[in-house]
């Protein structure tokens, strides 16, 4: 499956981000030796045993919701954070990566669901961030763009409405905050069931497990 899916996204712009949350270190390993860099996983403890049993090119994408007092334990290797749903988040990543001399790319989670289980932050609450002094003055965080995820739902139209919202807030942040910073043009949707309709809205980089290493068992 892993081929079959590099092959259709070859013909596209978009970057596969393998979602190995639960998934064996051997499975990871197998995926890499196919020429695979980029892992997403969503939960700290879990990211930092697999960061520092696999090979170290590996870019360790974190995709859940992040709590202020875990992030010091991937602000070291962690390659791109897809879930900025806070303020909060942002300045404690930007604190973190200061005391490891690095710049931490982010990525601003946008509630585009109806359900509202879901994490991320509304339109007005990511302006009112990027607007403030605090956030002018941070030196260790780089937005690179947006992410989101659709309803969990058969209806394709909903879906596709969902990443078009998506699609839309991406182009006024460029506009309104990001237009002369080049490396804002990532746009994090798509998952196993959704990819294709993610691609054809604009993604430009999917969050896929399930298709790839089979069903999660949680135990
Ligand atoms: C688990 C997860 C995925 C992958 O979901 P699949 O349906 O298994 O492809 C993508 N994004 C996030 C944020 C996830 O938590």
């Amino acid at each position: 499956m892993y081929d079959q899916i590099r092959e259709e996204l070859s013909k596209t712009d978009t970057k596969l981000i393998a979602v190995s949350k639960t998934k064996s270190n051997p499975a990871i390993l197998s995926m890499y030796e196919k020429g695979q860099l980029d892992f997403g996983e969503n939960k700290v403890q879990e990211l930092v045993q697999k960061f520092e049993h696999l090979p170290e090119d590996i870019h360790w994408h974190f995709i859940g919701h992040l709590q202020t007092n875990k992030v010091k334990y991937i602000a070291p290797f962690v390659h791109l954070i897809h879930s900025i749903d806070s303020f909060k988040i942002l300045k404690e990543i930007n604190k973190q990566a200061q005391k490891n001399d690095r710049v931490i790319d982010c990525l601003l989670q946008f509630k585009i669901a109806e359900e509202d289980s879901k994490y991320g932050l509304k339109l007005d609450e990511a302006t009112a961030i990027l607007t403030s002094d605090v956030y002018q003055q941070m030196q260790h965080i780089q937005i690179i763009g947006v992410m989101g995820m659709a309803t969990f739902t058969d209806d394709t139209e909903q879906v596709r409405a969902e990443f078009q919202r998506l699609k839309i807030i991406f182009d006024q942040l460029k506009a309104q905050f990001f237009a002369d910073v080049l490396p804002f043009q990532e746009i994090s949707m798509g998952m196993s069931g959704d990819y294709r309709i993610a691609i054809e809205e604009g993604s430009t980089m999917v969050r896929i497990g399930t298709l790839l290493f089979g069903e999660r068992v949680y135990t």
